[in-house]
């Protein structure tokens, strides 16, 4: 399966920082030793252009971060510190979720082992989030003529309001967001469907509550194109979900969306959002699951 990354762009980070910066080569490593890609089907991204990020976002923004010039306040919401090395990243981030749009809708599915910011709205770059990728594709498509309706599935355990901020308002484009309810943002922008889940919620009642997102979401949306965030953060091991979804549990969660997704007709890209395990291994664990559960409907094994 032919999948993008951006594992070789990575920027200065403080110690102990919780940002996993590694977990994106061992993610790359990790699905060629698996079979899921081939070593030549991992293709590095490129960075998206700027005018196609000042078509989505606010374009004083954009001029803000390409130059460094992000306020105090601004730096404190998003998370990481500036630099050229995390610009040029997050424009790469943006480039492979593109990619993989296009790809999807040539061949039904297309997976980004990475993107998934769905933090970053229409003025703000906040949540580990500078640029929103999902909402940048779909307008790059729709721009190219491409594809019209969409749906957001986001699964990430943190609520997706930048992409609710950007897509939201959208009639074409239905946005879904499952996630703890007592999990950041503490302060919204609503989806057009938020799902809030209380603390260790589990396997059966999140898949329950998908399962009926879903019935609600994915007729509403007759998507041509469908993302699908994949968050690893739901994870009972993680640092900062709250939702006690197991591994296999989470299988299940992509198993369930995928399926629905394709049963609908529409074309799925697949990105990977948040994932904060203590030991970055168990994010690629869970990351390398969900493109094995990719790669198995794209070959039919
Ligand atoms: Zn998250």
């Amino acid at each position: 399966m032919h999948v993008w990354t951006h594992d070789r762009w990575r920027f200065p980070l403080p110690d102990h920082h919780r940002f996993p910066i590694d977990k994106y080569a061992l993610l790359r490593e990790r699905v060629v030793a698996d079979g899921t890609a081939a070593a030549d089907e991992v293709h590095e991204a490129d960075a998206v252009p700027w005018e196609h990020l000042r078509a989505v976002h606010d374009p004083a923004l954009i001029d803000r971060i390409r130059a460094g010039e992000l306020s105090v306040r601004e730096q404190r919401g998003l998370g990481l510190p500036w630099s050229a090395a995390l610009v040029e990243r997050g424009r790469r981030s943006v480039g492979g979720t593109i990619a993989a749009a296009r790809l999807a809708l040539e061949r039904g599915f297309g997976m980004n082992l990475g993107g998934g910011t769905h933090h970053a709205g229409r003025a703000f770059a906040r949540g580990y989030c500078l640029f929103n990728d999902v909402a940048v594709a779909l307008d790059r498509l729709r721009a190219e003529g491409e594809a019209g309706r969409a749906l957001v599935v986001d699964c990430d355990v943190h609520q997706g309001d930048g992409t609710a901020d950007l897509l939201g308002p959208d009639p074409d484009c239905f946005t879904l967001s499952l996630h703890g309810a007592r999990n950041y943002p503490f302060q919204r922008v609503p989806s057009d469907l938020d799902v809030d889940l209380a603390e260790g919620t589990g396997d059966e009642r999140y898949l329950d509550a998908l399962g009926e997102a879903l019935d609600h979401a994915v007729p509403r949306a007759g998507a041509e194109i469908a993302f699908y965030l994949a968050g690893a953060d739901p994870w009972e091991g993680d640092r900062l979900g709250r939702l006690s979804l197991t591994k296999s549990g989470l299988v299940a969660r992509d198993e369930l969306v995928l399926d629905r997704l394709r049963a609908a007709g529409a074309a799925v890209c697949v990105v990977l959002a948040g994932g904060y395990a203590e030991d970055v291994r168990d994010t690629v664990d869970i990351n390398a699951a969900t493109a094995a559960a990719v790669a198995r409907r794209v070959s039919g094994r």
